[in-house]
Protein backbone atom coordinates (compact mmCIF):
# COMPACT_ATOMS: atom_id res chain seq x y z
CA UNK A 1 0.00 0.00 0.00
CA UNK A 2 1.67 3.53 -1.13
CA UNK A 3 0.70 6.59 -0.55
CA UNK A 4 0.53 9.03 -3.17
CA UNK A 5 3.77 11.44 -2.96
CA UNK A 6 2.40 14.43 -4.87
CA UNK A 7 -1.69 13.89 -3.73
CA UNK A 8 -2.58 17.77 -3.26
CA UNK A 9 -3.76 19.05 -0.17
CA UNK A 10 -7.16 17.00 0.83
CA UNK A 11 -9.44 20.47 0.15
CA UNK A 12 -12.53 18.56 -0.92
CA UNK A 13 -14.72 19.53 -3.57
CA UNK A 14 -17.54 17.67 -4.20
CA UNK A 15 -17.92 18.80 -7.80
CA UNK A 16 -15.14 19.07 -10.68
CA UNK A 17 -16.20 21.17 -13.48
CA UNK A 18 -14.59 21.74 -16.65
CA UNK A 19 -16.15 24.05 -19.30
CA UNK A 20 -15.00 23.37 -22.31
CA UNK A 21 -15.68 20.34 -24.66
CA UNK A 22 -14.82 18.89 -28.12
CA UNK A 23 -17.03 18.15 -30.86
CA UNK A 24 -18.36 14.86 -30.38
CA UNK A 25 -17.69 14.57 -27.08
CA UNK A 26 -19.78 13.24 -23.71
CA UNK A 27 -20.55 14.65 -20.58
CA UNK A 28 -19.72 11.93 -18.02
CA UNK A 29 -21.49 12.52 -15.09
CA UNK A 30 -19.79 10.38 -11.63
CA UNK A 31 -21.63 10.29 -8.21
CA UNK A 32 -19.15 8.76 -5.61
CA UNK A 33 -18.55 9.12 -1.70
CA UNK A 34 -16.04 11.90 -0.50
CA UNK A 35 -13.35 10.39 1.21
CA UNK A 36 -11.81 13.22 2.32
CA UNK A 37 -8.11 12.50 4.02
CA UNK A 38 -8.46 9.15 3.03
CA UNK A 39 -8.59 9.86 -0.50
CA UNK A 40 -4.48 9.59 -0.11
CA UNK A 41 -3.94 6.90 -1.05
CA UNK A 42 -3.60 6.69 -4.56
CA UNK A 43 -5.09 3.18 -4.94
CA UNK A 44 -8.28 3.89 -3.37
CA UNK A 45 -10.49 4.81 -7.02
CA UNK A 46 -13.57 4.86 -5.76
CA UNK A 47 -14.28 7.62 -4.21
CA UNK A 48 -15.04 11.55 -5.87
CA UNK A 49 -11.30 13.18 -5.18
CA UNK A 50 -10.04 9.93 -7.11
CA UNK A 51 -12.68 9.53 -9.81
CA UNK A 52 -12.03 6.12 -10.47
CA UNK A 53 -8.27 7.31 -11.97
CA UNK A 54 -9.97 8.15 -15.08
CA UNK A 55 -10.32 11.63 -15.24
CA UNK A 56 -6.55 12.46 -17.17
CA UNK A 57 -7.90 9.21 -19.88
CA UNK A 58 -11.23 10.92 -20.89
CA UNK A 59 -9.90 14.40 -21.10
CA UNK A 60 -7.03 13.14 -23.39
CA UNK A 61 -9.96 12.27 -25.07
CA UNK A 62 -11.88 15.41 -25.29
CA UNK A 63 -14.51 14.07 -23.02
CA UNK A 64 -16.04 16.34 -20.16
CA UNK A 65 -16.09 14.17 -17.15
CA UNK A 66 -17.85 16.03 -13.55
CA UNK A 67 -18.13 14.04 -10.46
CA UNK A 68 -20.13 14.97 -7.12
CA UNK A 69 -20.65 13.08 -4.04
CA UNK A 70 -24.21 15.58 -4.13
CA UNK A 71 -26.72 13.11 -4.80
CA UNK A 72 -29.72 13.96 -2.56
CA UNK A 73 -32.59 16.05 -3.51
CA UNK A 74 -33.93 18.27 -6.37
CA UNK A 75 -31.35 21.13 -6.30
CA UNK A 76 -28.28 18.65 -5.97
CA UNK A 77 -25.16 18.60 -7.89
CA UNK A 78 -26.40 15.23 -9.54
CA UNK A 79 -29.77 16.56 -10.95
CA UNK A 80 -27.89 19.94 -12.21
CA UNK A 81 -25.23 17.88 -14.22
CA UNK A 82 -27.65 15.06 -14.90
CA UNK A 83 -29.41 17.30 -16.90
CA UNK A 84 -27.18 17.36 -20.15
CA UNK A 85 -24.81 14.49 -19.06
CA UNK A 86 -24.51 11.24 -21.60
CA UNK A 87 -23.24 8.67 -19.39
CA UNK A 88 -23.57 8.33 -16.21
CA UNK A 89 -21.23 6.37 -13.73
CA UNK A 90 -22.38 5.27 -10.09
CA UNK A 91 -22.07 3.15 -7.64
CA UNK A 92 -23.79 1.10 -5.03
CA UNK A 93 -22.14 2.02 -2.33
CA UNK A 94 -23.41 5.57 -2.31
CA UNK A 95 -26.36 5.18 -4.84
CA UNK A 96 -27.71 7.96 -6.92
CA UNK A 97 -30.85 6.83 -7.02
CA UNK A 98 -32.37 7.20 -10.29
CA UNK A 99 -35.44 7.84 -10.16
CA UNK A 100 -37.96 7.64 -13.42
CA UNK A 101 -38.54 11.30 -12.61
CA UNK A 102 -34.85 12.01 -12.74
CA UNK A 103 -34.33 10.03 -15.67
CA UNK A 104 -37.40 12.11 -17.45
CA UNK A 105 -35.17 15.41 -17.28
CA UNK A 106 -31.86 13.49 -18.37
CA UNK A 107 -32.47 14.49 -21.91
CA UNK A 108 -28.66 13.48 -23.67
CA UNK A 109 -28.48 10.21 -21.68
CA UNK A 110 -26.93 6.82 -23.40
CA UNK A 111 -25.59 4.54 -20.64
CA UNK A 112 -25.75 4.09 -16.89
CA UNK A 113 -22.84 2.26 -16.04
CA UNK A 114 -22.98 0.66 -12.35
CA UNK A 115 -18.93 0.38 -10.97
CA UNK A 116 -19.65 -2.71 -8.80
CA UNK A 117 -22.82 -5.19 -9.03
CA UNK A 118 -25.97 -4.41 -8.30
CA UNK A 119 -27.82 -1.82 -10.35
CA UNK A 120 -31.30 -1.44 -8.37
CA UNK A 121 -30.65 1.89 -7.42
CA UNK A 122 -31.77 2.74 -10.64
CA UNK A 123 -35.51 2.40 -11.82
CA UNK A 124 -34.54 -0.16 -14.92
CA UNK A 125 -37.95 -0.70 -15.75
CA UNK A 126 -37.52 3.08 -17.04
CA UNK A 127 -34.71 3.01 -18.41
CA UNK A 128 -35.64 -0.08 -20.30
CA UNK A 129 -38.59 2.24 -21.54
CA UNK A 130 -36.43 4.93 -22.68
CA UNK A 131 -34.40 2.51 -24.65
CA UNK A 132 -31.40 3.45 -22.70
CA UNK A 133 -28.00 0.87 -21.62
CA UNK A 134 -27.42 0.15 -17.78
CA UNK A 135 -24.58 -2.01 -17.68
CA UNK A 136 -22.56 -3.08 -14.24
CA UNK A 137 -18.83 -4.79 -14.22
CA UNK A 138 -20.72 -8.19 -13.33
CA UNK A 139 -18.08 -10.32 -11.01
CA UNK A 140 -16.04 -7.66 -10.46
CA UNK A 141 -16.70 -7.45 -6.25
CA UNK A 142 -18.20 -11.45 -6.11
CA UNK A 143 -15.10 -12.87 -3.94
CA UNK A 144 -14.79 -9.78 -1.90
CA UNK A 145 -18.20 -10.11 -0.85
CA UNK A 146 -18.32 -14.00 -0.59
CA UNK A 147 -15.41 -13.36 1.98
CA UNK A 148 -17.34 -10.70 3.94
CA UNK A 149 -20.64 -13.02 4.44
CA UNK A 150 -18.20 -15.87 5.84
CA UNK A 151 -16.65 -13.17 8.32
CA UNK A 152 -20.63 -12.06 9.08
CA UNK A 153 -21.58 -15.92 9.53
CA UNK A 154 -18.37 -16.00 12.24
CA UNK A 155 -19.00 -12.99 13.93
CA UNK A 156 -22.78 -13.59 14.58
CA UNK A 157 -21.99 -17.26 15.53
CA UNK A 158 -19.68 -16.68 17.53
CA UNK A 159 -21.17 -13.51 19.43
CA UNK A 160 -17.76 -11.28 18.47
CA UNK A 161 -18.80 -7.89 18.39
CA UNK A 162 -19.94 -7.90 22.23
CA UNK A 163 -16.79 -9.26 23.50
CA UNK A 164 -14.77 -7.01 20.82
CA UNK A 165 -17.11 -3.58 22.18
CA UNK A 166 -16.09 -4.44 25.73
CA UNK A 167 -12.04 -4.61 25.88
CA UNK A 168 -12.39 -1.21 23.84
CA UNK A 169 -14.47 -0.15 26.84
CA UNK A 170 -12.42 -1.62 29.55
CA UNK A 171 -14.04 -4.48 30.45
CA UNK A 172 -13.72 -8.06 30.86
CA UNK A 173 -16.89 -10.79 31.07
CA UNK A 174 -16.36 -14.13 29.33
CA UNK A 175 -20.00 -14.50 30.53
CA UNK A 176 -21.75 -11.68 28.72
CA UNK A 177 -20.19 -13.39 25.04
CA UNK A 178 -20.43 -16.54 25.47
CA UNK A 179 -23.76 -17.49 26.88
CA UNK A 180 -25.05 -16.91 23.19
CA UNK A 181 -21.45 -18.30 20.86
CA UNK A 182 -21.40 -21.13 18.99
CA UNK A 183 -18.95 -23.35 16.72
CA UNK A 184 -20.05 -23.58 12.91
CA UNK A 185 -19.04 -27.21 12.77
CA UNK A 186 -22.28 -29.50 12.06
CA UNK A 187 -24.76 -26.95 11.40
CA UNK A 188 -26.84 -26.12 8.43
CA UNK A 189 -26.33 -23.40 6.30
CA UNK A 190 -28.23 -22.01 3.33
CA UNK A 191 -28.02 -19.29 0.66
CA UNK A 192 -31.17 -17.48 -0.95
CA UNK A 193 -29.20 -17.23 -4.36
CA UNK A 194 -26.55 -18.94 -5.71
CA UNK A 195 -25.15 -16.96 -8.21
CA UNK A 196 -21.90 -15.81 -8.40
CA UNK A 197 -21.61 -14.68 -4.77
CA UNK A 198 -24.01 -17.55 -3.33
CA UNK A 199 -21.77 -20.00 -5.13
CA UNK A 200 -18.46 -18.13 -4.05
CA UNK A 201 -19.37 -18.57 -0.64
CA UNK A 202 -20.38 -21.94 -0.64
CA UNK A 203 -17.31 -22.93 -1.47
CA UNK A 204 -15.59 -21.07 1.07
CA UNK A 205 -17.83 -22.58 3.37
CA UNK A 206 -17.32 -25.90 2.61
CA UNK A 207 -14.13 -26.27 4.86
CA UNK A 208 -16.58 -25.56 8.04
CA UNK A 209 -17.57 -29.60 8.78
CA UNK A 210 -20.95 -28.09 7.86
CA UNK A 211 -24.06 -30.90 7.99
CA UNK A 212 -25.62 -29.18 5.13
CA UNK A 213 -25.09 -26.70 2.61
CA UNK A 214 -28.26 -25.96 0.64
CA UNK A 215 -29.50 -23.22 -1.56
CA UNK A 216 -32.31 -21.84 -3.33
CA UNK A 217 -32.44 -20.98 -6.64
CA UNK A 218 -34.65 -20.28 -9.18
CA UNK A 219 -31.83 -22.41 -11.12
CA UNK A 220 -30.45 -25.13 -10.26
CA UNK A 221 -26.61 -25.75 -10.70
CA UNK A 222 -26.62 -29.84 -11.75
CA UNK A 223 -25.22 -32.50 -10.27
CA UNK A 224 -21.86 -31.56 -10.97
CA UNK A 225 -21.19 -27.95 -9.65
CA UNK A 226 -23.36 -29.00 -6.21
CA UNK A 227 -21.07 -31.97 -5.81
CA UNK A 228 -17.96 -29.71 -6.37
CA UNK A 229 -19.30 -27.30 -3.82
CA UNK A 230 -20.66 -30.04 -1.33
CA UNK A 231 -24.28 -28.46 -1.43
CA UNK A 232 -28.49 -29.29 -2.34
CA UNK A 233 -30.79 -27.44 -3.64
CA UNK A 234 -33.96 -27.12 -1.95
CA UNK A 235 -37.07 -26.10 -4.28
CA UNK A 236 -39.51 -24.61 -1.93
CA UNK A 237 -37.92 -21.67 0.24
CA UNK A 238 -39.77 -21.72 3.36
CA UNK A 239 -38.87 -25.71 3.72
CA UNK A 240 -35.13 -24.33 3.19
CA UNK A 241 -35.49 -21.84 5.82
CA UNK A 242 -37.01 -24.30 8.44
CA UNK A 243 -33.89 -26.47 8.32
CA UNK A 244 -30.81 -23.69 8.44
CA UNK A 245 -29.33 -22.57 11.20
CA UNK A 246 -27.78 -19.60 9.14
CA UNK A 247 -29.43 -18.12 6.42
CA UNK A 248 -27.15 -15.96 3.78
CA UNK A 249 -28.92 -13.87 1.27
CA UNK A 250 -27.45 -13.45 -2.11
CA UNK A 251 -30.21 -12.32 -4.89
CA UNK A 252 -30.40 -9.00 -6.69
CA UNK A 253 -33.26 -6.61 -5.40
CA UNK A 254 -36.46 -7.19 -7.97
CA UNK A 255 -39.83 -7.00 -7.81
CA UNK A 256 -39.71 -10.01 -6.37
CA UNK A 257 -37.34 -10.30 -3.41
CA UNK A 258 -38.03 -6.69 -2.33
CA UNK A 259 -39.39 -7.39 1.32
CA UNK A 260 -38.82 -11.55 0.81
CA UNK A 261 -38.13 -11.02 4.45
CA UNK A 262 -40.86 -10.22 5.98
CA UNK A 263 -42.29 -10.71 9.33
CA UNK A 264 -43.76 -14.12 8.17
CA UNK A 265 -41.18 -15.66 6.03
CA UNK A 266 -38.66 -14.75 9.73
CA UNK A 267 -41.15 -16.81 11.47
CA UNK A 268 -41.23 -19.60 8.96
CA UNK A 269 -36.92 -19.70 10.17
CA UNK A 270 -35.84 -21.91 13.03
CA UNK A 271 -36.21 -20.22 16.44
CA UNK A 272 -32.79 -18.52 17.03
CA UNK A 273 -31.28 -18.92 13.25
CA UNK A 274 -29.23 -16.11 12.23
CA UNK A 275 -29.83 -14.21 8.94
CA UNK A 276 -27.00 -12.48 6.86
CA UNK A 277 -27.43 -10.20 3.91
CA UNK A 278 -25.04 -8.41 1.91
CA UNK A 279 -27.41 -8.46 -0.96
CA UNK A 280 -29.60 -5.00 -0.52
CA UNK A 281 -31.87 -4.17 2.44
CA UNK A 282 -34.82 -3.65 1.18
CA UNK A 283 -35.02 -7.11 0.45
CA UNK A 284 -35.61 -7.92 4.63
CA UNK A 285 -38.13 -5.41 5.78
CA UNK A 286 -36.76 -3.34 8.54
CA UNK A 287 -38.64 -3.63 11.23
CA UNK A 288 -39.28 -7.17 11.23
CA UNK A 289 -35.82 -7.99 11.47
CA UNK A 290 -35.29 -5.52 14.31
CA UNK A 291 -38.26 -7.05 16.39
CA UNK A 292 -36.93 -10.63 15.30
CA UNK A 293 -33.25 -9.83 16.80
CA UNK A 294 -35.21 -8.25 19.91
CA UNK A 295 -37.62 -10.97 20.48
CA UNK A 296 -34.97 -13.64 19.35
CA UNK A 297 -36.66 -15.09 16.88
CA UNK A 298 -33.01 -14.46 14.95
CA UNK A 299 -30.38 -14.93 16.95
CA UNK A 300 -29.24 -12.27 15.34
CA UNK A 301 -28.91 -10.48 11.77
CA UNK A 302 -25.70 -8.96 9.66
CA UNK A 303 -24.98 -7.22 6.53
CA UNK A 304 -23.70 -4.50 5.04
CA UNK A 305 -26.54 -3.22 2.69
CA UNK A 306 -29.27 -0.53 4.08
CA UNK A 307 -32.58 0.26 2.03
CA UNK A 308 -31.49 3.41 2.29
CA UNK A 309 -27.55 4.71 2.14
CA UNK A 310 -26.23 6.36 3.80
CA UNK A 311 -28.50 5.34 6.33
CA UNK A 312 -29.82 7.41 8.81
CA UNK A 313 -28.66 8.14 12.24
CA UNK A 314 -31.91 6.43 13.93
CA UNK A 315 -32.08 3.47 11.66
CA UNK A 316 -32.91 0.90 13.95
CA UNK A 317 -30.41 -1.30 12.39
CA UNK A 318 -27.65 0.25 14.31
CA UNK A 319 -29.32 -0.09 17.47
CA UNK A 320 -30.89 -3.58 17.58
CA UNK A 321 -29.57 -6.45 19.66
CA UNK A 322 -26.87 -8.97 17.91
CA UNK A 323 -26.85 -6.49 14.86
CA UNK A 324 -23.13 -7.48 12.79
CA UNK A 325 -23.91 -4.10 10.48
CA UNK A 326 -21.98 -1.72 9.02
CA UNK A 327 -21.57 0.51 6.22
CA UNK A 328 -22.26 -0.54 2.74
CA UNK A 329 -18.37 -1.80 2.69
CA UNK A 330 -17.93 -5.74 1.58
CA UNK A 331 -17.54 -4.80 -2.30
CA UNK A 332 -15.48 -1.92 -2.51
CA UNK A 333 -12.10 -3.12 -0.61
CA UNK A 334 -9.45 -1.80 -2.64
CA UNK A 335 -8.61 -4.93 -4.54
CA UNK A 336 -12.73 -4.95 -6.08
CA UNK A 337 -12.24 -0.81 -6.73
CA UNK A 338 -9.16 -1.96 -8.95
CA UNK A 339 -11.47 -4.70 -10.65
CA UNK A 340 -14.44 -2.19 -11.24
CA UNK A 341 -12.51 0.74 -12.41
CA UNK A 342 -10.66 -1.33 -14.87
CA UNK A 343 -14.20 -2.74 -15.99
CA UNK A 344 -15.73 0.60 -16.01
CA UNK A 345 -13.00 1.85 -18.28
CA UNK A 346 -13.13 -0.91 -20.37
CA UNK A 347 -16.85 -0.16 -21.26
CA UNK A 348 -16.18 3.13 -22.28
CA UNK A 349 -13.60 2.75 -24.26
CA UNK A 350 -16.20 0.01 -25.65
CA UNK A 351 -19.20 3.10 -25.64
CA UNK A 352 -16.82 4.93 -27.28
CA UNK A 353 -15.81 2.97 -30.38
CA UNK A 354 -19.59 1.28 -30.87
CA UNK A 355 -18.26 -1.80 -29.63
CA UNK A 356 -20.24 -4.22 -27.58
CA UNK A 357 -20.10 -4.94 -24.15
CA UNK A 358 -18.76 -8.24 -22.30
CA UNK A 359 -22.64 -9.83 -22.67
CA UNK A 360 -22.58 -10.33 -18.99
CA UNK A 361 -22.55 -7.03 -18.40
CA UNK A 362 -25.64 -5.82 -19.37
CA UNK A 363 -28.70 -5.06 -17.33
CA UNK A 364 -31.33 -3.41 -19.34
CA UNK A 365 -30.56 -3.56 -23.42
CA UNK A 366 -32.34 -2.32 -25.81
CA UNK A 367 -35.43 -2.62 -24.07
CA UNK A 368 -35.14 -5.71 -21.53
CA UNK A 369 -34.06 -6.41 -18.50
CA UNK A 370 -31.42 -8.96 -17.79
CA UNK A 371 -32.85 -12.33 -16.38
CA UNK A 372 -31.82 -11.84 -12.89
CA UNK A 373 -33.17 -9.00 -12.72
CA UNK A 374 -36.98 -10.29 -13.89
P1 LIG B 1 -25.75 -13.17 -9.88
O1 LIG B 1 -26.61 -12.59 -10.95
O2 LIG B 1 -24.52 -13.91 -10.27
O3 LIG B 1 -26.64 -14.14 -8.96
C1 LIG B 1 -27.91 -13.84 -8.55
C2 LIG B 1 -28.66 -15.14 -8.35
O4 LIG B 1 -29.93 -14.86 -7.76
C3 LIG B 1 -28.93 -15.87 -9.66
O5 LIG B 1 -28.49 -17.21 -9.56
C4 LIG B 1 -30.45 -15.79 -9.83
O6 LIG B 1 -31.00 -16.93 -10.45
C5 LIG B 1 -30.90 -15.69 -8.39
N1 LIG B 1 -32.21 -15.07 -8.25
C6 LIG B 1 -32.61 -13.84 -8.68
N2 LIG B 1 -33.89 -13.63 -8.34
C7 LIG B 1 -34.31 -14.74 -7.69
C8 LIG B 1 -35.54 -15.11 -7.08
N3 LIG B 1 -36.58 -14.28 -7.11
N4 LIG B 1 -35.61 -16.32 -6.49
C9 LIG B 1 -34.53 -17.14 -6.48
N5 LIG B 1 -33.34 -16.85 -7.01
C10 LIG B 1 -33.23 -15.66 -7.62
O7 LIG B 1 -25.40 -11.97 -8.91
P2 LIG B 1 -24.21 -11.89 -7.83
O8 LIG B 1 -22.99 -11.37 -8.50
O9 LIG B 1 -24.14 -13.17 -7.09
O10 LIG B 1 -24.76 -10.72 -6.91
C11 LIG B 1 -25.99 -10.85 -6.22
C12 LIG B 1 -26.38 -9.53 -5.60
O11 LIG B 1 -25.48 -9.21 -4.55
C13 LIG B 1 -26.28 -8.31 -6.52
O12 LIG B 1 -27.40 -8.18 -7.35
C14 LIG B 1 -26.16 -7.18 -5.54
O13 LIG B 1 -27.44 -6.72 -5.16
C15 LIG B 1 -25.47 -7.81 -4.35
N6 LIG B 1 -24.08 -7.34 -4.19
C16 LIG B 1 -23.73 -6.69 -3.05
C17 LIG B 1 -22.44 -6.19 -2.91
C18 LIG B 1 -22.02 -5.46 -1.65
O14 LIG B 1 -21.01 -4.77 -1.68
N7 LIG B 1 -22.71 -5.61 -0.55
C19 LIG B 1 -21.51 -6.35 -3.94
C20 LIG B 1 -21.88 -7.08 -5.07
C21 LIG B 1 -23.18 -7.55 -5.20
Amino acid sequence: MQIHPNFASPCILSRYSYSSSAEGSKKILGVFFAAHEYAKNPEFLGCVENALGIREWLESKGHKYVVTSDKEGPNSELDKELADAHILITTPFHPAYITKERLAKAKNLELLVTAGVGSDHIDLHAAAEKGLTVSEVTGSNVTSVAEDEVLRVLVLVRNFAPGWKQVNEGGWNVAAVVHHAYDLIDRTVGTVGAGRIGQEVMKRLKGFGLKEMLYFDRNSLGAEREKELGCKREEDLDIMLSKCDVVIVNTPLTDQTRGLFDKERIAKMKKGAYLVNNARGAIADTIAVKEACESGQLGGYGGDVWNQQPAGKDHPWRYMPNNAMTPHISGTTLDAQKRFTAGTKDMLDRWFKHQAFPEQNYIVREGNLASQYL
